[in-house]
C-alpha cells in the first residue's frame, strides 16, 4: 500500500521537533477555529478532519512523503489538502524539494476494478490512488498542497514563499499549450500533471482563518480565499475567453472594413474584400473599393456603358453619313467604320477630312488642306444660282484666306 500510518511516533526530536509540532498544532487549530481577527472567516471541520502523523511511501517503497497535516474538507469541495508547515529552519531549496515528491506520489496509479472498464486494455484499467482515497476531487491536476510559513519577520516570510515558489515551479506551473493556427503568442496551461500549491503565513492563517483571503497561489498574483486560490490560473477557459474577445475584435474590424466597401449602386456589403469572378475575359480577381461597386453592379455598368457607347456611335455614323464626305478620300467624314479614329460624335460642320486623312496629312507634313479656288466660270455661275458644291463656301473662304501666291496646289 502506498499509505501507511505512523502510529504514535513523534516526528523529529528535541527542541526543534517540539517547536515544529507546536507550529503544526497552531495551524490545525487555526483551520478548525477560524480567524481571531474581528470579522474574520470561521473555521472548517474539526480536529478529526486532520491526520498529522501520516506518511506515504513512494513507488519503490524506500522514499516517503510526510505531510505535516492531511486535511479533509469535502464539505467545502476540498476532499484533501496536504499541509506543510515551514519554520524557516531549512534552505528554501529543501522545502521546494518536497513538491516533486508530492507529484511523484500523486502520479501513482493503482488497478481499477470498476466492471465498466472490464473490456479495456489493462493499462487503461488504472486510477490515481488518491482519487480512491479521497473521492470528490473535481479540479484539474492533483490534490493541492498548502505551505504555511512561520517564525520569521513578514519580509523574510514573503521572500521565503517567493523563493520556494520559484524553486518548485516545475511542479505547479502546468504545461504550456497553444493553438498553432492562432497567430498570437497566447496560450494556456494544462494542469493535469501539476500540483496546485497555495502558501500563507501562520500569522495570517490564525488571524483571518483558512477561508480568509490569505492564500497566495503559486503562479498567480495577490491573495485569495482557499477555494478561489485552488482554481487554476491561466487555464483553457481563460484562454478561450481571451480568444473569443480577440475574435470578436477581429470580426468587428473586418465588418467595419466590409461596411466601408458597400456597393454604391445596390448597397451590398461584401463578406470578403476580394473574390474570384467569371467575366467575359475569363476569371478575374474582383477587389472591392470604398465608393466602388459589387461585381454584378460593376458588370451591369460596364455593359450599360458599352451599350450607350454603341448607341452613340451608331447615332454618330448616321449623322456623319448625311454630312458631306471627306474631301480627300470621299469616304464618310466620320472616318472608316470600326477604325480606331472613327468619330463617335457628329462631325463639326467645318470639318473637311475624315480623321484618318487628317492624320495622314499631319504625318506627311502636307500643311493645312486648302481647297481649290473657285474658277472665273464658277464665280459667274454662282451669281445666277447657288452652286451645287458642298465645299463652295470653304472654297470661297480659302480663296480669300490663302492668296494664289504660295498656295500649294
Ligand atoms: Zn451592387
Ligand atoms: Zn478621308
Amino acid at each position: 500500500m502506498v499509505r501507511s500510518e505512523m502510529g504514535g511516533t513523534a516526528r523529529g526530536a528535541g527542541r526543534s521537533g517540539a517547536q515544529h509540532a507546536m507550529a503544526v498544532n497552531e495551524t490545525v487549530l487555526a483551520f478548525v477555529l477560524g480567524g481571531s481577527a474581528p470579522g474574520a472567516a470561521g473555521g472548517v471541520g474539526t480536529v478529526r478532519s486532520w491526520s498529522t502523523e501520516t506518511e506515504f511511501l513512494l513507488p519503490g517503497g524506500r522514499r516517503k512523503v510526510r505531510p505535516d497535516g492531511v486535511w479533509q474538507a469535502p464539505e467545502i469541495g476540498v476532499p484533501v489538502l496536504m499541509v506543510e508547515v515551514d519554520r524557516v529552519t531549512m534552505a528554501p531549496a529543501d522545502v521546494a524539494a518536497k513538491f516533486p515528491r508530492y507529484r511523484e506520489l500523486f502520479r501513482t496509479r493503482v488497478r481499477d476494478n470498476d466492471p465498466a472498464l472490464a473490456d479495456r486494455e489493462p493499462a487503461d484499467r488504472t486510477v490515481h490512488w488518491w482519487r480512491r482515497t479521497w473521492p470528490g476531487h473535481t479540479r484539474a491536476g492533483y490534490p493541492p498542497v498548502a505551505l504555511v510559513v512561520t517564525d520569521a519577520g513578514p519580509v523574510a516570510l514573503a521572500n521565503r514563499q517567493e523563493a520556494v515558489g520559484e524553486l518548485s515551479a516545475e511542479c505547479w506551473r502546468g504545461r504550456w499549450c497553444r493553438e498553432v493556427r492562432d497567430d498570437n503568442d497566447d496560450g494556456w496551461r494544462e494542469y493535469d500533471d501539476a500540483v496546485p500549491i497555495v502558501a500563507t503565513t501562520l500569522e495570517l492563517l490564525a488571524a483571518r482563518g483558512p477561508l480568509g483571503p490569505i492564500w497566495w497561489r503559486f503562479g498567480r498574483s495577490g491573495r485569495h480565499c482557499l477555494i478561489e486560490a485552488l482554481e487554476d490560473p491561466n487555464n483553457r477557459a481563460a484562454y478561450d475567453l481571451r480568444q473569443a474577445a480577440r475574435e470578436d475584435e477581429e470580426h468587428k474590424a473586418h465588418q467595419e472594413l466590409m461596411d466601408s466597401l458597400v456597393c454604391i449602386d445596390c448597397g451590398d456589403v461584401p463578406e470578403e474584400e476580394s473574390t474570384w469572378e467569371y467575366g467575359r475575359q475569363g476569371q478575374v480577381e474582383w477587389t472591392r473599393r470604398p465608393g466602388g461597386r459589387c461585381w454584378p453592379c460593376h458588370q451591369d455598368r460596364e455593359e450599360r456603358l458599352e451599350r450607350e457607347a454603341e448607341e452613340q456611335l451608331e447615332a454618330a455614323r448616321t449623322a456623319n453619313a448625311l454630312l458631306r464626305p471627306c474631301w480627300t478620300c470621299r469616304g464618310s467624314i466620320g472616318g472608316k467604320e470600326g477604325s480606331k479614329l472613327e468619330l463617335r460624335e457628329k462631325a463639326s460642320p467645318d470639318r473637311l477630312e475624315c480623321p484618318q486623312c487628317e492624320q495622314d496629312r499631319a504625318i506627311k507634313d502636307l500643311g493645312a488642306l486648302v481647297l481649290p479656288a473657285p474658277t472665273k466660270r464658277e464665280q459667274v455661275a454662282a451669281l445666277v444660282s447657288a452652286p451645287d458644291d458642298p465645299w463652295w463656301e470653304e472654297r470661297v473662304l480659302h480663296a480669300k484666306l490663302y492668296p494664289v501666291r504660295g498656295r500649294r496646289v
